[in-house]
């Protein structure tokens, strides 16, 4: 099939890759006159480099990546360690797959050379101003007309074509924070009393406090070996309504930060790049296809989603590979509607519970000081690692298994067989888990 992707953000390109080497002419529509790479540093969890490799874009975006050993949260006016929850070994030992770290600009172009090298047209400077989902068709603000048999919209957090599909303006929600994005090159922190740790061992540091957190992980990019910090708090009045992202500047991350760990404001110091970044979530949609069965959204589009988890582009990823190989079993517009079932089944559920999981997680790590913070931070303090019934979430067992462990292929293969044998029992929402896990989270 012809099939045109809109939009060259982490999802497209990956859908874009998964359908070329399922055998369909791909074609790329991108608003952006020029690819850039916003943001800094991005987390790959196992669950999204399994996607990643199967479709060997590994290649172009291994030598970039770093493995962080673990998660290691500490107080947040003082560093002190409350836990910390591995991450290298049971990525390998576990879920059979890496945690990278990478630079948003190495990943981005990675994905890029891999879907040129596969003979995938790019549209740069084409913003789609107009869908028609029956024909199917598309008009940027050129008034160029793009045509296909199927439109796969990645357009992201804003995405017109959502609304398409939902058939009514679908905003995001903003959810009452933001966040600075850093990035320090680690050379300058060299000699830091306090700091040659975090410099040099490829870790989480997150410092968990009232009604803010902040991450700082490493980066080892093409050029230098950066600092990578997210520092999210409530925007109360930081940015004035209407501005969704910003330049911003060291100080005004200072100051929001007042208080916390000094050694944050040491490295702040030496801050290169500070963006303000609003943040926001989507509803559920019943839906992710219109119902012309002519136009389907993945990525954000469908499932933007709070950082809290460090989930988006891996469920984006995710969507890409199952999208992907169903569009490899049944190839043509004549199965469409079996895709678009399974596709529907596979996707929305999971995408849904990983979202509420990343906003509990906001609400365990941004706990005001008190009585029910003092009890976390000991319970914290005497379970470190992994434990079944953990009450962090990063550390809670079942929900890693679930999380991490997910295999989209195998998912994929056990709905197809399900669906192909008119098994009734796996057309749940837990393939691809095991089964004492999918009891857990179906209970939840
Ligand atoms: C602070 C922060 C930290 C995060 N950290 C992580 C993390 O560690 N791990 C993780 O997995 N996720 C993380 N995420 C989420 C992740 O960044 C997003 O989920 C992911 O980038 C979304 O990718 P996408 O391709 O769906 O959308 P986008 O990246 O938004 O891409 C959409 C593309 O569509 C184009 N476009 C939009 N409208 C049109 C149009 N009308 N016509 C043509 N083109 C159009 C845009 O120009 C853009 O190129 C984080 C998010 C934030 C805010």
């Amino acid at each position: 099939m012809h099939i045109i992707v809109v939009g060259c953000g982490l999802a497209g390109l990956t859908a874009a890759i998964a359908l070329a080497r399922a055998g369909h002419k791909v074609e790329i529509v991108e608003a952006a006159p020029q690819i850039a790479y916003v943001g800094a540093g991005i987390q790959v969890s196992p669950n999204s480099s399994r996607v990643l490799r199967k479709l060997g874009v590994d290649k172009y975006i291994e030598k970039y990546c770093t493995e962080p050993v673990d998660l290691r949260m500490m107080r947040w006016e003082n560093g002190k360690k409350l836990v910390e929850c591995p991450l290298k070994k049971p990525s390998h030992d576990e879920y059979g797959s890496p945690y990278w770290h990478v630079h948003r600009a190495d990943f981005h172009r990675g994905l890029l050379e891999c879907a040129l090298e596969l003979g995938i047209v790019t549209h740069l400077d084409n913003r789609i101003v107009d869908i028609d989902a029956e024909a199917p068709s598309l008009t940027s603000h050129t008034g160029r007309r793009f045509t296909a048999d199927l439109i796969v919209a990645s357009d992201g957090l804003n995405s017109k074509c959502r609304e398409v599909v939902v058939g009514h303006a679908s905003p995001p929600i903003p959810t009452g924070q933001m966040v600075y994005r850093v990035t320090i090159p680690a050379r300058k922190l060299k000699g830091i009393p306090g700091l040659e740790e975090m410099i040099t061992t490829p870790r989480n540091n997150h410092w968990i406090g009232p009604y803010g957190t902040i991450l700082s992980y490493l980066l080892e990019g093409i050029n230098e070996t950066l600092v990578n910090l997210v520092m999210t708090i409530d925007v109360n009045g930081r940015m004035p309504d209407g501005v969704n992202q910003r330049l911003s500047s060291a100080d005004a991350a200072r100051a929001a930060f007042k208080g916390w760990d000094p050694r944050v404001d040491q490295m702040l110091e030496h801050a290169e790049h500070v963006l303000e970044w609003r943040l926001f979530t989507h509803h559920e949609i019943p839906s992710w296809a219109h119902s012309s069965k002519k136009l389907i959204i993945i990525g954000d589009a469908c499932h933007a989603m709070t950082p809290y988890l460090a989930q988006g582009a891996a469920m984006g990823i995710e969507d890409a590979a199952i999208l992907g190989g169903l569009l490899e079993k049944y190839p043509t517009m004549d199965t469409i509607g079996k895709v678009i079932t399974l596709y529907e089944r596979l996707r929305i559920k999971r995408t849904a519970r990983v979202a509420e999981a990343s906003i509990d997680s906001r609400y365990f790590t941004q706990m005001p000081d008190g009585p029910k913070q003092e009890e976390r931070d000991a319970w914290l303090v005497e379970h470190p690692g992994i434990w079944k019934g953990h009450i962090n979430i990063r550390s809670r067992k079942e929900f890693l298994d679930w999380l991490f462990g997910y295999d989209a292929y195998k998912a994929l293969n056990e709905a197809i067989q399900a669906e192909e044998g008119g098994d009734s029992a796996g057309k749940g929402t837990s393939m691809g888990v095991h089964s004492h896990v999918a009891e857990i989270i179906s209970e939840a």
